[in-house]
C-alpha cells in the first residue's frame, strides 16, 4: 500500500493545484503538441511556458541556482500530476535541452558552462540539437569522423552530421567530434557549438511525407572557443554516452501524444462495438487489448518502482531495457489503435477522416522511429547483454 502523504506534501499539492488552475490557459487544454516546438509561437503557449518556467517548474528538480525549481522528487511528481489533472503538459519537458544536455551539463560542465546555458534551458529560451550521427557513423557511433583541430585558443571543426533533428531551428548544437585520429573511443571530444557560427550549413532532409523533421548539418572551418569543450579533451565518449542514457530515460514529462488523448478502451467501444454484456464484440481484439493494457500497467508500475528505488536520481545501463520495452508498448498501442478503427484507421489526411483518426495514423507511422533513434532496438539489446547480463562481446 502506498504511504500516506505528509502534511507538507498535501499542503504543497493544494498550493500547486491552485497555481495551475489560475495559470494554465484553458485554450491549451488537452492540446499537448507532438513535438515540443510546434506551438512555440502561440501567445497562450508562451504565457504558459513563461509562467511555469518562471517558477523553475519546467525543470522542477534542477538546482534553483541555475533557474530550476529546487523541488524534491515527491514535490516534482505532485507538480506533474497537477499539470496533467488540468489537461496540461510541461511546455519544455520534451526539449533536448531539458531531457539531454541540461542533466549532462549539470554533471560534467564547468561552473561557467552551467551559468551560461542552464538558466536559458530552464526558461525555454535556447533550442538545442544533437550532432552525433554521421553518414558512416550510426549504430557504430564511435566511427565518427567530424574533426576538431586544435588551433591553440580554439578548435576548427570540419565534417558532416546527419539526422540532426530540429537542426534548422536550433540555436546550439551539442556535438561529438574527433580530436585524435589514432584512437577510436578515446579520440572523441564533446563540444557545444553555436549554430550561428560562420561555416555551418543546415539542409533539411525532405521525407516522403513532405515533412522535414531532421537535417544534414555541414561544418566548414567552423571556429569553436576552447571554453565550449565539455569534459576532458578526448574524454567526450564518456560524456556522450551519459547523455544517451538521459535520452533513453523515459521522460515523465513527455507530452501525451495525440493518439493518447482518449483511453484506448473508449476508442475500442466506439469503433468495434460492445455485446449485451458490455464486452467488445470482436474476441480477438478483446484479448489483444487486454494483453496490451496489462503490459502497459505492469510497465507503469515498474517505472514507479525504478523512480522510488533511484538513490542518485541518475540513469544507468538499465535505461536500455526501459527504452526497448516502452517503445515496443507504444508501437503496439499505435498498431492496435489504427486496427480498432478499421477503414477509418487508414487515413493520414484528407476528407472522410476526423482529426483524431488522422493523428492516430500519423502517430502509428511516426512511432516506427522509436526503435531506431537514441540507439536502435538491437543496439539496446547489445548493451543489455554486455553491461547488465555480463555476456561476452561478440565483436571482440
Ligand atoms: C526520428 C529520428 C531522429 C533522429 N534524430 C537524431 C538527432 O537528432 N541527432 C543524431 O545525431 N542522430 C539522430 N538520429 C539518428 C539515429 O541515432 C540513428 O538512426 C541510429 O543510431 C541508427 O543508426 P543508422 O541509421 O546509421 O543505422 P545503422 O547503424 O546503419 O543500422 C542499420 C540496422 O542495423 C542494425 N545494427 C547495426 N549494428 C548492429 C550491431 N552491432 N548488432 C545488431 N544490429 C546492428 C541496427 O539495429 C539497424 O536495424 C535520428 C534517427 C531517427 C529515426
Amino acid at each position: 500500500m502506498a504511504p500516506e502523504p505528509s502534511d507538507s506534501l498535501t499542503a504543497f499539492r493544494s498550493a500547486a493545484r491552485g497555481w495551475v488552475e489560475s495559470n494554465f490557459p484553458p485554450s491549451l487544454r488537452g492540446r499537448a503538441p507532438l513535438m515540443g516546438e510546434r506551438d512555440l509561437d502561440e501567445p497562450d503557449f508562451r504565457t504558459w511556458r513563461d509562467a511555469l518556467c518562471g517558477l523553475g517548474w519546467g525543470t522542477p528538480t534542477w538546482p534553483k541556482a541555475y533557474g530550476g525549481g529546487g523541488l524534491n522528487r515527491d514535490e516534482a511528481r505532485v507538480v506533474r500530476e497537477e499539470i496533467r489533472r488540468a489537461g496540461g503538459w510541461n511546455p519544455i519537458g520534451w526539449t533536448m535541452g531539458v531531457r539531454m544536455l541540461g542533466p549532462t551539463l549539470l554533471e560534467f560542465g564547468t561552473e561557467a558552462q552551467k551559468l551560461e546555458h542552464i538558466p536559458r534551458i530552464t526558461r525555454g529560451e535556447t533550442r538545442w540539437c544533437q550532432g552525433y550521427s554521421e553518414p558512416n557513423a550510426g549504430s557504430d557511433l564511435a566511427s565518427l569522423q567530424t574533426r576538431a583541430e586544435d588551433l591553440g585558443d580554439r578548435f576548427r571543426v570540419n565534417g558532416q552530421k546527419l539526422w540532426t533533428s530540429g537542426g534548422h531551428y536550433a540555436d546550439w548544437c551539442f556535438c561529438l567530434v574527433r580530436t585524435d585520429s589514432s584512437r577510436k573511443h578515446e579520440g572523441i571530444s564533446f563540444l557545444l557549438i553555436d549554430m550561428r557560427t560562420p561555416g555551418i550549413e543546415v539542409r533539411p532532409v525532405r521525407l516522403i511525407s513532405g515533412a522535414s523533421p531532421f537535417c544534414e548539418t555541414f561544418f566548414k572551418d567552423v571556429d569553436v572557443p576552447k571554453d565550449n569543450l565539455v569534459g576532458p579533451l578526448n574524454g567526450g565518449w564518456t560524456v556522450g554516452k551519459r547523455l544517451l542514457q538521459y535520452e533513453r530515460q523515459r521522460s515523465e514529462d513527455a507530452p501525451v501524444r495525440a493518439g493518447d488523448s482518449r483511453a484506448i478502451e473508449a476508442v475500442a467501444r466506439d469503433y468495434v462495438g460492445v455485446d449485451p454484456h458490455g464486452r467488445l464484440t470482436d474476441a480477438d481484439l478483446r484479448t489483444r487489448l487486454t494483453h496490451h493494457l496489462m503490459e502497459r500497467r505492469a510497465f507503469d508500475l515498474t517505472m514507479q518502482r525504478v523512480a522510488a528505488n533511484a538513490t542518485t536520481g541518475g540513469p544507468s545501463a538499465a535505461t536500455s531495457i526501459l527504452k526497448n520495452v516502452s517503445s515496443k508498448i507504444s508501437q503496439e498501442r499505435a498498431e492496435l489503435l489504427v486496427e480498432l478503427m478499421g477503414a477509418q484507421g487508414l487515413g493520414g489526411g484528407g476528407d472522410g477522416f476526423n482529426g483524431y483518426e488522422i493523428s492516430a495514423v500519423r502517430e502509428w507511422l511516426a512511432g516506427k522511429a522509436t526503435t531506431i533513434y537514441a540507439g536502435s532496438y538491437e543496439i539496446q539489446n547489445n548493451i543489455i547483454a554486455k553491461r547488465i547480463l555480463g555476456l561476452p562481446d561478440p565483436q571482440t
